[in-house]
């Protein structure tokens, strides 16, 4: 390697707002005032903590300089498999910063709300036309929130029918959120094995089904990165005993446009428009994860449900069999109007070709590196590929070890130890949106890394180096965060 965009540059070092702030120092100087003195009340005051005096330079800085610390995907290439995280236009922020959405707010009348109740009507469309499905929510604010309102849709559909049913098939590729939102809803998920291909079978799921089970949820693409090619059959079996599938959209990036999602059986998909819609994200949201079904399950949405009548819009709690609210008001509106910019932008053509790319650059990467590192299941992937250390054993080296390594040329490391079936696996999405050079530094960084494996063990079990803080102690940084650095 002859070059790196690693954490090189210009890092301060920055004390706490405590410890620079100076007693008497302000923000902003305001004009003399010709009224009388009047005290706060002191009820207002805080006494738990005395806030430091501070200049409007020593706020600006500190902010600046602690962003500085944090990487993000307009910083580089941000691998996380299953995330998508993918470079969002900012003409889409912009558009979502325009005052007249900006400044709406949701308790005022409809009447005087018809462009963004439009907007939103609009969206549900598209994405009704990208999935091929019949009707949308755009209530729920991610793809588990999405996953609970299918599971609560299940639940109700099978009442209706005169019996709810008590179990559900979730595959052991799935992401955690499945199994978890179908347990909060009284479901027992039912864990179902994937063949040598990393697909799931007709044969295994017909073992499994029967008239107790309320459905599976399937993610297609899965979490392995691959298309679940018996999807038509396995729907058939599940709807012969009276089942739904449930689809986990959170992989839409790899087939946007492509696969038609009825036509595979799905009864309800949730899509994750913070993942393949243009919405920055890996902070912890805000996000949105519409939930889309077949005519028939219609009634059971959430409501309000955005309702249009002659070219008017409103909104309408008139839907009898619904599962009730999700979320207050309609959703997270700011979400979906960047996803709206982004597929106006994009059209429908382009959408696809986005998808066709990110397959391109996932395969691309996987002929590359199955060179060097153990590819578990050696074949044609969609938009990410999995990777696992098994290589690297003789050495101990493991997959923390080469992904914290990463940081230090410049990259995100990509998600490990996930889909849990693969030992070690290592999870690599690199989007439709990195050029073949970045792409190409990516594959020469993880060479290195892999030949460091081998030669210089100790310096993996080391990284990362060139970062302001190296190896954490993630346990405790989630159970007791210190969040005065
Ligand atoms: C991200 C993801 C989810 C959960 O979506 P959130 O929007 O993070 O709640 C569910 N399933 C899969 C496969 C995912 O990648």
């Amino acid at each position: 390697m002859t070059e790196t965009s690693a954490t090189r540059g210009l890092i301060f070092n920055e004390p706490l707002l405590w410890e620079i702030g100076k007693k008497g120092r302000i923000g902003f100087s305001m004009p003399e005032h010709d009224v009388p003195d009047a005290p706060l009340d002191k009820e207002f005051i805080r006494k738990d903590s005395e806030l430091p005096d501070l200049s409007e330079v020593n706020v600006i800085r500190h902010f600046t300089r602690l962003s500085q610390w944090n990487f993000g995907i307009d910083a580089g290439m941000y691998p996380l498999g299953s995330c998508t995280m993918k470079y969002n236009p900012k003409v889409n922020e912009r558009v979502a910063l325009l005052p007249g959405f900006a400044e709406a707010h949701p308790l005022l009348p409809t009447s005087l709300s018809q462009g963004i109740l439009r907007l939103m009507f609009e969206l549900e469309r598209c994405l009704a036309a990208i999935t091929s499905m019949d009707a949308v929510t755009l209530q729920p604010s991610a793809g588990a929130q999405g996953e609970l309102c299918g599971m609560l849709i299940f639940r109700a559909y099978h009442r209706k029918k005169g019996k709810p049913r008590s179990k559900i098939i979730v595959p052991n590729t799935a992401h955690g959120t499945n199994p978890s939102s179908a347990t909060l809803c009284g479901y027992k998920p039912v864990g179902i094995s994937i063949n040598e291909k990393g697909i799931l079978t007709p044969d295994a799921v017909a073992a499994l089904m029967d008239e107790d089970t309320a459905g599976i949820m399937v993610t297609n693409p899965n979490t392995l990165g691959f298309f679940e090619e018996n999807i038509q059959k396995i729907s058939e079996i599940v709807h012969s005993k009276g089942g739904l599938v449930y689809g986990d959209g959170a992989n839409m990036n790899a087939v946007m446009g492509i696969v038609d999602m009825a036509a595979c059986g799905m009864d309800i998909l949730h899509l994750n428009l913070h993942k393949t819609f243009s919405t920055p994200h890996g902070g912890g949201g805000p996000g949105a994860g519409p939930v889309c079904t077949k005519k028939y399950l219609e009634p059971f949405l959430p409501v309000p449900r955005i309702i249009e009548e002659k070219g008017v819009f409103s909104l309408s709690n008139d839907f009898p069999d619904s599962i009730g609210k999700l979320h207050a008001f309609y959703g997270n509106v700011g979400i979906m109007i960047r996803a709206l910019a982004y597929i106006l932008c994009m059209g429908g053509e382009n959408l696809k070709k986005a998808s066709q790319l990110a397959v391109l650059n996932a395969n691309y990467i996987k002929e590359k590196l199955k060179k060097v590192l153990h590819l578990p299941y050696d074949r044609t992937c969609m938009h990410e590929c999995v990777f696992s250390d098994k290589n690297q054993n003789p050495t101990k080296i493991t997959t923390l070890d080469m992904a914290k390594r990463l940081i230090d040329f410049g990259f995100h490391p990509p998600t490990i130890y996930f889909p849990l079936i693969v030992k070690g696996a290592m999870m690599i999405e690199p989007t439709e949106t990195e050029s073949k050079e970045e792409i190409d530094r990516f594959i020469a960084a993880m060479e290195q890394i892999v030949e460091e494996a081998t030669n210089q063990p100790d310096l993996l079990r080391n990284a990362p180096m060139k970062c302001k803080v190296r190896r954490l102690d993630e346990a405790q940084a989630a159970r007791k965060p210190c969040l005065a650095g």
